[in-house]
C-alpha cells in the first residue's frame, strides 16, 4: 500500500483539529487560539486565570448551553456525553450530583468513587453511608433534602487526584449547579474540594470549622468522609462542624 503523503497527514490533522475545535465549541468552550487579538485577550470578559489550578477559569463561552442553563435538567442535558477532559475515557457514568434541587444546604465533594461510577450517583459507597448518617443521624434531615455533588464529575482512574485541567474543565458545573441551587449553606467534604472552592492551598486541618463564603454562600469546610473512615478519632471535630451548620441554617429559619 501507497506510504501516505506528508500533505495526507497534514490535512487528517487539521481535519481532527477542527472537529474537537468543533466538538469544544457545540459544548461551550471558549478557545483562544495562538494569535487572537491582544484586544480579545485583554477584554473585560477575557478568562481569570484560576489562583490553584493555573489554568483559564472561565472556560465557558458566556452563551453556552450549560451558562444559559436555568434548572438542573437543563445543565445536566448542555453538559451531555462530555468530553472536555481525559476522564470521560473511563467512566462509566456522569456522576452529575442528586438531591432537592431547592436544597437549602449542599454538601460538595472530590469526585466520585468506583461505586458512584457504576451506579451514576455521588456518594453510594463506604465514605457515601458516612455521609448519609452524619445527614440523617447527625442533623436529622433525609438525604433527599440536601443536594450532593462533586467538583469533578467522572471518576479518576484508580482514584487518584484531579488534575488541574480536569478540575478547570469540570468546576464551571459545579458553578453553576450551586448558581441553580441557591443553598444557604454548602459543606465542602475534605482538602482536595476545599481548596478548589476557595482556590487555596491552606490544609484542610486549618479551613475547617470556620465560615468561609463561596459565590457569596457561606461554606463550611471540614473532614472528608473517606478520611474519617481512617481517621475516626476525628469524628468529633466533624460533629462540631455540623453543629455550626445546623445552628445557621436554624437562624436563616428566625
Ligand atoms: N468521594 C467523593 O469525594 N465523592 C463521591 O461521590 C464519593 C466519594
Amino acid at each position: 500500500m501507497e506510504e501516505p503523503s506528508e500533505h495526507d497527514e497534514l490535512s487528517e490533522l487539521a481535519t481532527a483539529l477542527r472537529r474537537q475545535l468543533q466538538r469544544r465549541e457545540r459544548a461551550g468552550i471558549r478557545v483562544l487560539l495562538k494569535g487572537e487579538s491582544a484586544a480579545a485577550k485583554a477584554a473585560p470578559t477575557a478568562p481569570q486565570t484560576n489562583l490553584l489550578t493555573g489554568v483559564a477559569d472561565d472556560l465557558l463561552a458566556k452563551d453556552s448551553a450549560p451558562v444559559r442553563a436555568q434548572t438542573l435538567e437543563e445543565l445536566r442535558d448542555a453538559i451531555g456525553d462530555c468530553r472536555l477532559c481525559r476522564l470521560c475515557a473511563g467512566r462509566t457514568h456522569i456522576v452529575f450530583g442528586v438531591g432537592n434541587p431547592k436544597a437549602r444546604l449542599m454538601f460538595v465533594g472530590e469526585g466520585p468513587g468506583r461505586d458512584e461510577d457504576i451506579q451514576g450517583e455521588p456518594f453510594v459507597g463506604r465514605a457515601g453511608q458516612l455521609l448519609t448518617d452524619i445527614i440523617t443521624k447527625g442533623m436529622g434531615m433525609k438525604r433527599e433534602d440536601v443536594y450532593i455533588a462533586n467538583v469533578v464529575k467522572c471518576r479518576p482512574p484508580d482514584n487518584r487526584n484531579p488534575e488541574p485541567d480536569e478540575v478547570a474543565a469540570c468546576e464551571p458545573f459545579l458553578r453553576k449547579q450551586i448558581e441553580i441551587i441557591q443553598p444557604k449553606v454548602i459543606v465542602g467534604l475534605g482538602k482536595f474540594a476545599v481548596q478548589t472552592l476557595l482556590q487555596s492551598k491552606v490544609p484542610i486541618s486549618k479551613l475547617r470549622g470556620n465560615w468561609h463564603s463561596y459565590i457569596g454562600i457561606k461554606l463550611m469546610p471540614t473532614f472528608h468522609p473517606a478520611y474519617l473512615l481512617r481517621n475516626p478519632g476525628d469524628k468529633k471535630l466533624v460533629w462540631e462542624d455540623i453543629k455550626k451548620v445546623i445552628k445557621e441554617l436554624q437562624n436563616e429559619d428566625a
